[in-house]
C-alpha cells in the first residue's frame, strides 16, 4: 500500500488567499510542557470549503458526513498543458461516476512560491456546473481557491456547495500521476464554521 501525502505545510507567514488572516504561532511556556497558540483562518493551506462558505443556509464543516471525505477518487492531470483554466467541455471526455471524488492536478502543483500568486490555474463556472451535474461527491484543486483570483462570479463555489459537494483546496499533486486512488481527507471538526484545514492523502 502506498500513501501519498497531498497536504501542504502550514507555517508562519505562509501564502494565504488575499483577505485571509495571516498565520502565526506563539509558544506558551508552561513548566516542562510545550504548547503553541495557533492563529489562522479556516481557509488556510490544505482545507475544505463547507457549503456555509458561500451558501448562508448551507451546512457547516462539522455537519458534513465523513463519506464525503473518504472514498474512491480520480486524479485528472491538466499539468504541462499550458492552460489557464479548466472548462466544462474539457471535462466531457473524462469518465466520472456518481459519488466519485475528483482532484485536478495543474501547473499550480509545481509553483512553490513564498507569496500568493494570482495567476493560478482555476476552475471555470462551466466546469463546476458540469461536475455538479455529474453528482461527484467532492472536487479538489491544487490552488488556494477554485475560482479565478478576484473574480466576482462565484459560480465555481456556489454550483458545487449548493449541491452539498465540498471543495478541497490547497492540495499539492506534484508526486501524483493521473489515475484512480482512494482519498482520505479529514477537516478539523470546527463547530458551525465555514471550512477547516485538513490533512489529505491518497492511497494507491
Ligand atoms: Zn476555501
Amino acid at each position: 500500500m502506498q500513501i501519498i501525502d497531498i497536504s501542504i505545510e502550514i507555517f508562519e507567514n505562509m501564502p494565504t488567499y488575499p483577505g485571509n488572516p495571516n498565520v502565526s504561532f506563539t509558544p506558551v511556556i508552561k513548566r516542562n510542557s510545550q504548547i503553541t497558540t495557533i492563529s489562522f483562518g479556516t481557509h488556510t493551506g490544505t482545507h475544505i470549503d463547507a457549503p456555509l462558505h458561500t451558501i448562508p443556509s448551507g451546512s457547516p464543516i462539522d455537519a458534513i458526513d465523513l463519506e464525503a471525505f473518504v472514498g474512491p477518487c480520480t486524479v485528472v492531470d491538466f499539468s504541462q498543458k499550458n492552460i489557464l483554466s479548466i472548462s466544462g467541455p474539457m471535462l466531457e471526455k473524462i469518465s466520472l461516476t456518481k459519488n466519485n471524488k475528483v482532484l485536478f492536478k495543474t501547473d499550480n502543483s509545481y509553483s512553490e512560491g513564498e507569496v500568493f500568486t494570482k495567476d493560478y490555474v482555476y476552475i471555470e463556472p462551466s466546469a463546476a456546473e458540469y461536475l455538479a451535474q455529474q453528482k461527484v461527491s467532492l472536487v479538489g484543486i491544487d490552488a488556494l481557491s477554485i475560482k479565478k483570483s478576484g473574480d466576482t462570479d462565484n459560480t465555481p463555489h456556489t454550483a458545487l456547495l449548493s449541491k452539498n459537494i465540498p471543495i478541497l483546496e490547497g492540495i499539492n499533486l506534484k508526486a501524483v500521476s493521473e489515475g484512480e486512488y482512494f482519498l482520505v481527507c479529514a477537516p478539523l471538526k470546527l463547530k458551525g464554521l465555514d471550512g477547516a484545514p485538513a490533512r489529505a492523502f491518497l492511497i494507491k
